[in-house]
């Protein structure tokens, strides 16, 4: 049952193999619908980080000299365990982060398929062998793991982006620390204790919890650390790597402002759908959520007014007592009040409202951090909700006249996550996919990830990747083998 698991985790960390009772102060973990605490976490100390890092150096290098295949058996019973417990793993999430169960237990299932690629991967890192300057040498390019792994991660997908960083780091055969966000941390801590019943050696896995400004910021800091993978918001990104005091391996998945284009050729309905969904699933706290919209004139009032409906139309609920909701609850005040002050922004400097602009009505509401999915049209360049990531269920929508302007719309931006544009042109649709200064760019359709392929942010959006076979070499460090055997014929 949730509720003892629940307890069985509180206030633990988990270090070198074994959950242990964190020795620092405890801090309230709330539940977002309601407002009701269920439970604490430990600040980590620093003896407790500076073990975690020790555990996980010790494990380091019988981990990586494992064959492949043993690595690989692991992550797949890792993922058959976590696949096997998903209602209970999900029940956490929900109770943490304020996502519809049904919804989290769909990511909890992802994430056990992430633990399956990776174990496939982990058999198929290769290397290279390339031609020399003279006769008699062999160059040898070899890929071994870059070491010990610090893994920040935010609450928005408390499952899977921790999930992502531990999976790779596995398969590579690094071993990792994870500091999951101090309002998601026993989604982070379940997933531990299916790492110690799959009998993945102590020491390979840690989680510590606490403040990312203390406890994030040792990991950063630590000398053991070799190698940090983020993702969360890009000013704290930014300070990680103006605050490292050693050179170390990064990588940063951060903010995005997201535009969606819907040329004049595109199929209205589809849009209508897809912007929908991506503007408000996750009540829009995601990184590649759907910020702003622009429209091609011809189009523009027909679609203003299907997303409106689209938007009303969401079922939003407390995800526990409504699994099948839409959207819950949002995870905590803050991306709540953003979005408040993004809404208040917009409709101060003349936009419409469309849909939603409030909290929902009735009790079951009345404590928790509710918000109806919002649609604000006629928008212009100088609102927040067209410049800045709100994160929340809010999105901007505005005309345009030429494909060449609504490009250079969604362009200008320090971001560079993902895109999204619905055509039916062909040339509409290179241009699109040509033009637009994103990482990720999904035309048609609003699923810009899969883990086939690589997922990494431009410009403040990040460095590096996540997925694909692009993600699992950020946690290799290639290594030049020059041999002279003197054959020379
Ligand atoms: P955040 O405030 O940047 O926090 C992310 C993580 O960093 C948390 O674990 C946080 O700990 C920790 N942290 C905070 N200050 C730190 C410091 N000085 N040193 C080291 N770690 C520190 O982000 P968030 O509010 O949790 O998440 C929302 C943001 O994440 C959005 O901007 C979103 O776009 C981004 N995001 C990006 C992606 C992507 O793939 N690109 C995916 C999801 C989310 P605490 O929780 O204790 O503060
Ligand atoms: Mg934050």
């Amino acid at each position: 049952m949730p509720a003892s698991l629940l307890s069985a985790l509180d206030g633990t960390l988990f270090i070198d193999g074994e959950f242990r009772p964190g020795a620092g102060p405890r801090l309230p973990v709330i539940n977002p619908a309601t407002g009701e605490r269920i439970g604490t976490i430990a600040a980590a100390t620093g003896d407790e980080i500076a073990a975690a890092v020790a555990a996980a150096r010790r494990a380091f290098r019988p981990w990586a000299r494992q064959v492949p295949r043993r690595r690989a058996e692991a992550l797949h019973r890792l993922g058959d365990l976590i696949a096997a417990d998903a209602g209970a793993m999900a029940r956490i999430m929900t109770l943490e982060q304020g996502k519809p169960l049904n919804e989290a237990r769909g990511e909890i299932l992802k994430l056990a398929e992430a633990c399956h690629f990776y174990a496939e991967e982990a058999t198929r890192v290769h290397g290279e062998t390339v031609p020399n300057d003279q006769p008699g040498f062999r160059s040898l390019i070899v890929r071994e793991p870059v070491g010990v792994v610090g893994a920040i991660t935010p609450w928005n997908y408390p499952a899977e982006l921790v999930g992502w960083k531990l999976c790779a780091s596995l398969a590579a055969g690094c071993t990792i620390i994870v500091k999951p966000a101090e309002l998601t941390p026993f989604t982070a801590l379940a997933i531990a204790a299916k790492v110690a019943e799959a009998g993945i050696p102590p020491g390979v896995v840690n989680v510590v919890t606490g403040k990312g400004s203390v406890v994030g910021q040792a990991l950063v800091a630590h000398p053991g650390v070799d190698k940090i993978a983020f993702t969360g918001s890009s000013a704290v990104g930014l300070h990680i790597q103006n605050t490292c005091p050693t050179i170390k391996r990064l990588s940063l998945e951060l903010g995005g402002n997201c535009p969606l284009i819907v040329t004049a050729s595109a199929d209205l309905a589809a849009a209508v759908k897809g912007a929908a969904r991506r503007s408000f699933r996750n009540m829009g706290q995601i990184c590649i959520a759907i910020n702003r919209i622009y429209v091609a004139r011809p189009l523009y009032d027909a679609f203003v007014a299907a997303l409106g409906q689209a938007a009303d139309r969401l079922v939003v609920g407390n995800g526990l007592e409504r699994p099948d909701a839409d959207v819950g609850a949002m995870a905590s005040a803050e991306p709540l009040e953003k979005t408040r002050a993004h809404l208040a922004d917009a409709l101060a400097k003349g936009a419409r409202l469309v849909a939603g602009g409030q909290a929902p009505e009735g009790a079951e509401f009345a404590r928790g951090f509710f918000f109806r999915p919002t649609v604000v049209a006629d928008c212009t360049p100088d609102m927040q909700v067209m410049r800045e990531e709100t994160f929340g269920p809010l999105v901007g929508v505005a005309p345009f006249d030429t494909l060449e302007e609504a490009i250079a719309a969604a362009n200008d931006t320090p971001y560079g996550l993902a895109a999204y544009g619905y055509a039916r042109d062909l040339t509409e649709i290179e241009r699109l996919s040509a033009g637009l200064d994103y990482g990720n760019v999904a035309l048609n359709n609003v699923d810009a990830g899969i883990m086939n392929a690589p997922y990494g942010g431009r410009k403040q959006s990040g460095v590096g990747y996540e997925h694909g076979r692009e993600g699992l070499l950020e946690y290799f460090n290639f290594k030049h083998v020059r041999l002279h055997h003197g054959v020379e014929a």
